[in-house]
């Protein structure tokens, strides 16, 4: 900046001085040579005065001297007469120098007019001037005295060669005096400019760098103090206080933002771009937080969770798996975004157990359980309480994705964090809800989740004509189990059942404690022969079943079944349970340990029709 500044300077002062030097030189010459056209005027007249007098006084013949003295005046380098044709008609050929002597002569001769030139080179410079003698009648004595002549007429001509090149040299000299004294003039001027422009210049420099820094990011730089002059000072001062505020602020509002966000983006840093990024990362978290509240369960948060995965951070291939020690059915899926079903989720997962990240990168099959399929594979674990967490698992046979998801997943904690209490309390009142729903000694659902859970299932079962089966069974002579080895080991036996009765139906049925030691199952859509099917399933599994006491001693118990089909039986499911337990009634009735199925005939009397 300071030498284009400096070049701009000196070329608009050296290009002035040009211009003044080119003016005072054409000046000096214009004038030079206007003095030498004035001077060969003066002795034109005083040649024509002298031979006018000379003539008027008979002297004509010593006109050669007079000439020659004309000629010795200063810088007239030679001087000669012509005469016209008329005059040497009239007075003779005259002196040798008195001819026609050049083109230049003639040509004046015939038009009258003045004839300038100058004849220069490096070392000389002359002026030959050739000028009419033209006849008239004015005056006395007038030409037309002595001459045969108009008015007009041209008599002769005079010619000068004037040597100026003292002109020329004085020309030259004074433009280099003009030289020097410009040339020192210009310093002068550059020196003062230069001087004042000095701080100007080192402030717009120092000002340039700490805005090219604080682009990059760095507001620390600091504009330097150029000059004591007081103009300087102020905006030295504003500008560094201006940065102070602007820093002071940043850091302040940093460290606001660091205490809600714990992921932090390195690299080049820009802490203007990145607290805009980290208010962008507030505001959506602030937004999924007050979205998720509204969610019903938590199966909707990590859906939720799983689509800003693969939205907001372009995450592939992963799964999101709730690990919860309260349940008994281990880790389950909860988010996918595998085409295919994945493989259920091993209890003993890695991740689940050291609560530590497990990158396939770091060791050659690091885990050996549920993702070792994939060729690498990722799962980070996320702890949301005691009871529960969370893990994403990404497995892909693309090692940059998952080295591109290692960059993103910190930022992900963010989110589980807002969501974690969120989730706590969605999951305690799942577990309220499941334990109002569920009998505690068996785990199996209740009465009252039996009254709740029919209302819905049969509206369903309407809709779609669906079948449910529908098994009552009961425990053969319990009481003396009771009686003969403690309640302790008659809880033990209702628990054995319960067990069985989980391993022996399918997912889609259903299993509640109806009572004491009597079970209801709902059986989704079956038939008359799939029923009877898994009523001996549960009848034979129970008989076989050897119940161990803790004093090693054994024993087994039996069990009737009574069954009945929904709508076939009874167009009212209560009334179909109700036919189920006259089914049990006959089991018992008749031999116990054996599967009745309920038919018309063991309705005794239309009682029971009254009651529904
Ligand atoms: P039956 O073959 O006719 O069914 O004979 P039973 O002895 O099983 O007779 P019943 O079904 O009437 O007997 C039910 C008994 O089950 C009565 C009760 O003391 C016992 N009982 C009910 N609930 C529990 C329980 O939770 N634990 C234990 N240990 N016993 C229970
Ligand atoms: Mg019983
Ligand atoms: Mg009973």
């Amino acid at each position: 900046m300071k030498k284009k500044l400096t070049l701009v300077i000196l070329g608009s002062i050296f290009i002035s001085y040009m211009i003044l030097l080119i003016f005072t030189i054409v000046n000096m010459r214009t004038m030079g040579t206007k003095g030498a056209e004035e001077k060969a005027e003066i002795a034109a007249e005083l040649i024509k005065t002298g031979l006018t007098s000379q003539m008027v006084n008979g002297t004509m013949q010593n006109r050669a001297y007079f000439l020659k003295k004309i000629e010795k005046l200063p810088n007239i380098e030679s001087l000669w007469l012509t005469r016209s044709t008329d005059l040497e008609k009239q007075f003779g050929k005259g002196l040798n120098k008195e001819r026609k002597k050049d083109s230049i002569e003639t040509e004046v001769m015939n038009s009258g007019k003045i004839y300038k030139k100058f004849l220069e080179n490096s070392t000389q410079a002359k002026l030959r001037v050739t000028m009419p003698y033209i006849a008239s009648q004015v005056g006395n004595p007038n030409c037309m005295h002595c001459h045969d002549a108009k008015e007009g007429d041209v008599l002769g001509t005079v010619s000068m060669v004037i040597d100026i090149s003292d002109i020329r040299s004085n020309g030259l000299s004074i433009s280099l005096v003009i030289i020097v004294i410009s040339t020192f003039m210009m310093l002068i001027v550059f020196y003062i400019i230069n001087r004042s422009m000095n701080p100007l210049l080192s402030l717009f420099s120092s000002i340039t760098s700490v805005m090219e820094e604080a682009k990059e990011g760095n507001y620390s730089k600091r504009v330097k103090t150029v000059s004591d002059r007081e103009e300087y000072k102020n905006v030295t001062f504003g500008i560094n206080s201006l940065l102070d505020k602007i820093q002071d602020a940043l850091l302040e509002i940093e460290k606001t933002v660091d205490s809600f966000l714990t992921f932090r983006k390195t690299g080049k840093r820009d802490i203007l771009i990145e607290l805009k990024m980290l208010i962008n990362e507030i505001s959506a978290i602030h937004e999924f937080k007050k979205t998720i509240e509204l969610d019903e369960n938590n199966m909707q948060i990590y859906k939720r969770i799983g689509v800003i995965l693969q939205e907001r951070f372009k995450l592939k291939d992963f799964i999101i798996v709730e690990a919860n020690k309260k349940s008994t059915s281990g880790p389950k899926i909860v988010f996918s975004t595998y085409e295919k079903t994945i493989s259920e989720i091993s209890p003993t997962c890695r991740a689940l157990r050291t609560k530590q990240a497990v990158d396939s990168g770091t060791f050659t099959d690091i885990c050996d359980q549920c993702f070792n399929k994939f060729k690498h594979y990722l799962c980070v674990p996320y702890v949301i309480s005691n009871d529960l967490e969370l893990i994403i698992k990404i497995g892909t046979n693309e090692r940059k994705i998952i080295e591109k998801a290692k960059k993103r997943i910190g930022q992900f904690k963010d989110y589980i964090n807002e969501a974690r209490p969120e989730i706590v309390s969605k999951n305690l009142t799942e577990i309220l809800k499941i334990s109002s729903n569920t009998d505690p000694l068996t785990g199996l659902f209740n009465r009252k989740y039996l009254d709740e859970y029919i209302e819905k299932a049969i509206a369903q079962a309407e809709r779609n004509d669906i079948h449910y089966g529908i098994l009552m069974i009961d425990i053969d002579f319990f009481k003396v189990v009771n009686d003969t080895y403690g309640h302790d080991v008659g809880d033990i036996v209702i628990k054995e059942l319960a067990e069985i009765l989980k391993t022996s139906i399918r997912k889609s049925d259903i299993a509640f404690r109806f009572g004491g030691e009597e079970f209801l199952i709902l059986l989704y859509n079956c038939n008359h022969a799939q029923i009877i099917e898994i009523a001996e399933k549960i009848r034979t599994n129970f008989e076989k079943k050897i119940i161990t006491m803790e004093n090693g001693k054994t024993f087994s118990k039996t069990l009737s079944v009574g069954s009945s089909i929904y709508p076939t039986d009874a167009n009212s499911i209560w009334k179909a349970i109700k036919y189920s337990d006259i089914a049990l009634y006959e089991a018992k009735e008749t031999g116990r340990n054996k599967v009745v199925q309920f038919e018309q005939k063991l309705l005794k009397n239309n009682d029971i029709d009254i009651l529904f």
